[in-house]
């Protein structure tokens, strides 16, 4: 039987691996997904079977009650909510680990072999940061913490102190496994570390900061793999962390941020100042268009660069988008989107809307693949885009978003910008392209601007 058992969680880690490739194209995503959830149902179902299981009511409780919880979550929670609840899903990972590990010490205390012990430590480290910091992240961008960046003198010396408390009260509970007051500590300040890790961290640096934390959730998976012997969990958990790891870097690299600045928390202060601290738009003389004047320029143009930001997701507007591709590629006009890493409120967000409304991936190129076609472009089209496009970025060393890549798109002869008002992106601070000699606003939600416009475009 533990034969068949190790073979399954083989065959299920093999799935997974195959599945991850898939996932690295948006052409082979889907099928990559579900590689990836029947290697999850077999591992489950292996799991179930396992000997070691004692009770499975209060496993079937635990799946009724979570799977409601989570089918209700993904029911209720909008898509511009999603990093939040990536971000919480993230964080009951950690305590999943935590709470494995704390109960296997109960279990075996005071006969733990040394691996385990040290296993279990580490489980309650990494799982206990991962909780709380993914609570922190949460409240962040659910705006019940604050988003700023958060300093305090001793800041760096405090976490560094605490960590030196959880590996001597870890070196000891390994020494002496049967001090459960200890075990006790090394979670209650891990805990705590999650928090003073992640407070500082400035809003804008959230998405960093929860791929980093989604990585974490997989680090602690893993270990908590060792503290049962379980060598799939050891092998998801690790392939979670290294994957996060890896999507932390682009995104570090998308928004110009040092790994270690996010790792230590807020170590420089390098964050946007997320909306709350906006500056009005007072400076900026714009020059309007209404759907009509918008239709005749695009009646005229060969190229068209569609850059998608946030506001396209607040407004759904997606569908209403293909529609106008659909226009325009009638008309003969070269349509292509440009992809922002760090567009909209999560990894990869404008990707899955864009998928969603059945545009082919071939049309969306990632910023370093289309920023140079910008200056030989006829028109960019900005639909709900702010701070991915502010020239800011480029010059202004004094602007909270100075150093990270933009889209190019003020190079295009002319750029169309779709937003309801002059109100900042996330970043809170004004867009000097809204005022360039080659811009033009118009003013609107995004779903009913974009079907106006290509209402208008089919008169013509
Ligand atoms: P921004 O947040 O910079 O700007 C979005 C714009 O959309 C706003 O200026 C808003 O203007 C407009 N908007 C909102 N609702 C609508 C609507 N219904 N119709 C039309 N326009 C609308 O978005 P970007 O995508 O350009 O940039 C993303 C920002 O979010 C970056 O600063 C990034 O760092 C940050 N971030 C990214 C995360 C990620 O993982 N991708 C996660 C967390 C933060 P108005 O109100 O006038 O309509």
């Amino acid at each position: 039987m533990d034969l068949i058992i190790e073979i399954a969680y083989l065959v299920s880690s093999v799935l997974f691996i195959m599945g991850l490739k898939k996932l690295s194209s948006p052409k082979t995503a889907r099928q990559g997904n579900f590689i990836s959830a029947v290697g999850m149902l077999l591992a489950i179902i292996v799991t179930l079977l396992d000997r070691h299981v004692l009770t499975y009511e209060w496993i079937i409780v635990g799946v009724i009650v979570g799977s409601s919880i989570g089918a209700l979550m993904a029911v209720k929670v909008p898509m511009t909510g999603m990093p939040q609840m990536v971000g919480l899903l993230n964080g009951f990972g950690g305590l999943a680990s935590t709470l494995v590990a704390l109960a296997e010490f109960d279990k075996i205390a005071p006969a733990i072999p040394l691996n385990t012990g040290i296993a279990i430590i580490l489980s309650l480290l990494i799982g206990g940061i991962t909780f709380t910091g993914s609570v922190i992240a949460f409240g962040k961008l659910q705006g019940l913490v604050t988003g700023k960046v958060v300093k305090y003198p001793g800041q760096h010396p405090l976490n560094a102190f605490l960590l030196l408390v959880v590996i001597a009260a870890g070196i000891y509970i390994v020494i002496n496994p049967d001090s459960f007051m200890f075990v006790l500590v090394v979670t209650g300040v891990s805990l705590v570390l999650g928090v003073l890790l992640v407070l500082p961290i400035g809003g804008a640096d959230m998405p960093v900061a929860i791929s980093l934390l989604n990585s974490y959730s997989g680090i602690a998976a893993s270990t908590t793999g060792f503290v049962l012997g379980n060598n799939e969990l050891i092998i998801a958990g690790a392939l979670v962390g290294a994957s996060g790891i890896i999507l932390t870097l682009i995104m570090c690299r998308g928004m110009n941020r040092s790994l270690m600045n996010v790792l230590l928390g807020g170590w420089e202060s390098a964050g946007v100042v997320p909306a709350q601290a906006s500056q009005t738009s007072a400076n900026i003389t714009v020059k309007s268009v209404d759907s009509e004047e918008a239709a005749m320029i695009f009646d005229a143009a060969q190229s068209v660069i569609i850059v998608p930001g946030y506001g396209m997701a607040v407004a759904q507007a997606q569908h209403a988008v293909r529609d106008l591709v659909n226009i325009l590629e009638k008309k003969g006009i070269l349509v292509r989107f440009a992809i922002h890493p760090v567009a909209g409120r999560m990894p990869g967000h404008m990707n899955v809307l864009l998928a969603e409304a059945n545009i082919p991936y071939d049309k969306l190129l990632a910023m370093e693949d289309i920023n140079d076609d910008f200056a030989n472009t006829d028109i960019s089209l900005i639909i709900g885009a702010n701070d991915v496009v502010n020239p800011a970025a480029r010059h202004d060393q004094a602007s909270p978003i100075y150093g990270m890549p933009i889209l190019n798109a003020d190079k295009s002869k002319t750029v169309v910008i779709i937003k309801r008002s002059m109100n900042p992106g996330y970043a809170g601070i004004e867009n000097e392209l809204f005022g360039y000699p080659n811009a033009l606003m118009y003013f609107g939600d995004a779903k009913e601007a974009i079907s106006k416009l290509s209402h208008e475009i089919k008169q013509l």
